[in-house]
């Protein structure tokens, strides 16, 4: 047997890296982890070349002292951990004080940080681990560290690379990952020059996954939610017709841990099981939110991966949140196969809607919108006044959707605010309210891409589709406790508006945020807008800007007035266009809207809808 000997500290550094150190990717997730755990509200992520080359994050967070510096790139210093005790009870990404010592081993690193409150800052230069340059430095608070020619000192490493390209979008990946399990940290990722997302770091999950991955994605998501005693789920499930060929959408977060887990990826699809074909796999962002002491998080080496006190805990935690889900949206979708008028049983209108409306398949079309959208404000139809479900109802029902064998013992399944559906013991007691009485009406069809004709008692009403639909969205943003959601704008709309209209916006800089608009001065005559509401496309910023600009220096001071004028604004650049054909399940939705009363003016005050009535008719026909 050859002698041991014990290693250079160089070359078990050299090896160490390897552990945390796989490729740019996990760079950035170990930096971007460091800057959370420093508290930051903002972090800027930014790489070219796929990382290997230059890799620079930037945060907001607490900053270090020139003598913390130092000490955070020797191997084993942390300020998270003291002793093995505290193991038990790590709430920071980080502990192992691994990161810097391994991403400095194999790299050039430059680090500018300032303690919050210090009068100055410090700068360090490191080759292969090794400082080469200290210096005072006059810099914001927080850190920023860049990492430059990863691997240069381990040709070895550097042949496993992929190319540019791919290290890219896994680099993308990760600080995707990481952004996703903080909503409530604002994260812009830059790739090559380009701004490629930015999270609002509002600690909305949903504003934060529309940021990140756009509308349509946004679109087809459910909202799910189950807790017990020791473990609360939270976040959002793939409706079962946006499921995917793979599992790339799947992410689960345990206390804000971005995590693999196949116990996890089997409860959240076992939840599925009777709504998937094989080979497709739904999405989710779930957040598991447990006591520390119920999850190891040191048995992976990049803490990728974690062990659970209790599998069956978890377990049921994502399969009841996730089935609660997908039982509510199937629900949405067998009222809307009922409703779309095509022949049934009626037993299951019957049964949702009570027996009085049941022959009445246009009106239900009412209802035909994706659960959760016209739920949010409004009940399905059908329901008079105080009307209830009877617990034969119920039984029956549960037992339609598996719902009884389902029903956990103390797993809670919420539903989507105001959105009740039968998955709570409770439901008996639960009354829908409508505001009117269901009239019998029958959509005739659209005219000029602009008009909705509709039959009704004596007479034939016309609907102007963009001011019917303008006042639903008006009252939406208007109903108590709305808060609006806003999208980043990747690379912000620059508005020139001239230099009377730019200081009236930026007056109102306030109360624009509040209702998802985000404007700074660019130049004396110029706005730089960068963040916009989730309604509006970005096309629209401008036009939309400018309208409120008019709103604003006609509605005097009083704040109400001004709120209200934007919306309107909002409202009316969300509504479908008159002059676009629409679908019919659109033009009945909208026709229920007005017919059951609920809307008459559109936000400005013009009316929705005028009658001509047969007797009208008849009239001009010389009939009487
Ligand atoms: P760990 O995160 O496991 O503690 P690291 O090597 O990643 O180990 O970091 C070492 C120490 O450096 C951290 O414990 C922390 O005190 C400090 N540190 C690293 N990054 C930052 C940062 N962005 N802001 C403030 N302190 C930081
Ligand atoms: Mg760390």
């Amino acid at each position: 047997m050859p002698r041991i000997f014990e290693l250079e500290p160089h070359v078990a550094d050299l090896i160490a890296a390897g552990e945390v150190v796989e490729r740019p990717a996990s760079v950035i997730k170990e930096l971007m982890e460091n800057s959370i755990d420093a508290g930051a509200g903002i972090i800027t992520v930014e790489i070219t070349f796929g990382g290997m080359t230059y890799i620079r994050i930037t945060d907001n967070g607490c900053g270090m002292s020139p003598e913390d510096a130092k000490t955070a790139f020797l191997r084993h210093a942390t300020s998270k951990l003291r002793g093995a005790d505290g193991l038990e009870a790590i709430s920071t990404l980080g502990f192992r004080g691994e990161a810097l010592a391994a991403i400095a081993a194999v790299s050039r690193i430059e680090l500018l940080t300032r303690e919050t409150g210090a009068a100055e800052g410090v700068s360090l230069m490191l080759e292969a681990g090794v400082i080469t340059d200290m210096s005072p430095a006059g810099c914001p608070e927080g850190t920023t560290i860049i990492v430059r020619d990863l691997f240069f000192n381990t040709p070895a490493r550097l042949k496993f690379m992929k190319s540019d390209r791919a290290e890219s979008s896994s680099a993308a990946s990760a600080a995707l990952r990481t952004a996703l399990s903080r909503p409530e940290v604002s994260v812009r990722f830059i790739r090559d020059g380009k701004t490629e997302y930015h999270t609002p770091g509002d600690s909305r999950i949903d504003s934060c996954i529309y940021s990140l991955f756009g509308r349509e994605f946004s679109a087809g998501l459910l909202p799910a939610e189950s807790s017990d005693d020791t473990i609360a789920v939270e976040g959002f499930v793939g409706a079962p017709s946006a499921a995917r060929g793979n599992r790339s959408y799947q992410f689960f977060f345990v206390n804000a841990r971005p995590i693999r887990s196949i116990t996890l990826q089997a409860a959240l699809e076992r939840a599925y099981a009777n709504n998937l074909p094989s080979g497709r796999f739904p999405s989710c962002a779930l957040y598991i939110t447990t006591k520390p002491c119920n999850v190891d998080v040191n048995v992976h080496p990049a803490k990728a991966e974690v062990k659970f006190a209790s599998d069956k805990n978890v377990f049921d935690g994502v399969y009841y949140a996730a089935l609660g889900a997908v039982t509510r949206s199937k629900a949405g979708s067998e009222e809307q196969k009922t409703e779309s008028g095509k022949p049934e049983d009626g037993s299951a209108r019957n049964l949702k809607f009570g027996a009085e409306n049941a022959h009445n398949s246009k009106y239900n079309a009412f209802s035909t919108a994706p659960a959760g959208a016209n739920y949010n404000s409004q009940p399905p139809p059908g329901h008079k006044r105080g009307a209830g479900f009877t617990s034969m109802q119920v039984d029956e029902y549960r037992n339609k959707y598996g719902i009884e064998n389902a029903k956990p013992q103390n797993h809670k399944t919420s539903a989507p605010q105001n959105y009740q559906l039968p998955t709570d013991p409770q439901l008996s007691t639960v009354n829908y309210q409508l505001s009117t009485a269901a009239p019998l009406f029958r959509v005739i069809g659209e005219t000029l891409n602009t008009y909705i004709i509709v039959e009704f008692q004596n007479g034939v009403w016309f609907i102007d589709k963009h001011a019917a639909h303008e006042r639903i969205h008006f009252d939406a943003l208007k109903a108590e406790g709305f808060e609006p959601m806003s999208q980043a704008l990747i690379t912000p709309v620059i508005c020139r508006h001239g230099h009377e209209d730019v200081s009236v916006l930026l007056e109102n800089a306030q109360l624009l945020d509040k209702l998802g608009f985000l404007v700074e001065s660019f130049g004396e005559d110029a706005l730089a807008v960068r963040r916009i509401p989730a309604e509006i496309d970005i096309e629209d910023a401008e036009p939309v800007l400018s309208d409120i600009c008019t709103q604003l220096k006609h509605s005097g001071a009083a704040i109400p007035a001004r709120h209200d004028g934007i919306l309107r604004t909002i409202a009316c650049k969300a509504a479908i266009k008159a002059g676009r054909s629409s679908s019919k399940s659109e033009l009945e939705t909208l026709a229920a809207r007005v017919m059951s009363g609920e809307i008459a003016q559109c936000p400005h005050g013009r009316p929705v809808a005028f009658e001509i009535t047969k007797a009208t008719l008849d009239k001009g026909f010389k009939r009487i």
